[in-house]
């Protein structure tokens, strides 16, 4: 049995191809044959309240519901789109939802599962953004505003990252090593997956004298990315487009 990992889909309307990918993939034996399904964060492009009625998050919720019913647990992680995601939605979705920074033993060895942005400990400007992000009472605050307010805001601030960068795909800093390492040994693992980067590849290095590995998942704008887990390792694997 395989377990599998997908993150940084930033499935939105302007991608509808994405979305169509994503939908066949959850509909494949593949899925419905694993033994789990893991989100690690940026499912979508931006996420306004569990209570957006769009068309879109219906269709995400109903190709997860799908993955749940056939009898595959599928596991959320926030990330730094999609930190609003609620219990609400979770529910209609049939996801659990992992905190960042969870520790789960897969096939014998405890990992530690993170979105990674935690990890990006260079860019302090967007560290500072962050806390103030996932304050719970600017959440709060921010939820309760009315629904088409709520969509302006996400509008502007997509917007206002798209002039930063000079196009549509945000540039990320790597993360930092000295960072991974910290979580790791906090955690008390030799294993780490996580997402963010858009820089897919598995590192090999040491921990205290010890063999460890960080797994990274590629993102979902040219094809699809899926990591697989056996217990014979780990491949990175693209879904094509068609
Ligand atoms: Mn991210």
């Amino acid at each position: 049995m395989t377990t599998l990992f997908i993150a940084d889909l930033h499935l939105d309307d302007a991608r509808p191809e994405i979305t169509e990918l994503f939908e066949r993939y959850l509909a494949s034996p593949e899925v419905r044959q694993a033994e789990a399904l893991y989100i690690l964060g940026d499912l979508v492009e931006a996420w306004v309240g569990d209570d957006d009625d769009a068309a879109l998050p219906t269709r995400i919720a109903d190709a997860l519901k799908a993955v749940r019913d056939a009898g595959v647990p599928v596991y959320f992680m926030p990330g730094n789109r999609d930190f609003l995601v609620g219990a609400d939605y979770a529910t209609r979705a049939g996801i659990e939802r992992l905190d960042d920074i969870t520790v789960h033993t897969l096939y014998g060895q405890p990992t530690l599962l993170m979105h990674g942005d935690l990890l990006c400990t260079d860019d302090a400007a967007y560290q500072a953004l962050r806390r103030q992000l996932r304050n719970p009472q600017w959440q709060a605050q921010v939820l309760g505003l009315p629904l088409p307010i709520r969509r302006g805001m996400a509008a502007k601030a997509r917007e206002e990252s798209r002039q930063h960068t000079g196009s549509a795909r945000e540039a990320i800093m790597d993360v930092n090593q000295t960072a991974v390492e910290d979580a790791m040994r906090q955690a008390g693992v030799h294993h780490l997956i996580h997402g963010h980067t858009h820089r897919p590849a598995v590192h090999h290095f040491d921990i205290d004298g010890q063999p460890a590995s960080r797994t990274v998942l590629g993102d979902w704008y040219e094809q699809g990315s899926v990591l697989k887990l056996d217990a014979d390792g780990a491949r990175l694997e693209g879904l094509p487009l068609r």
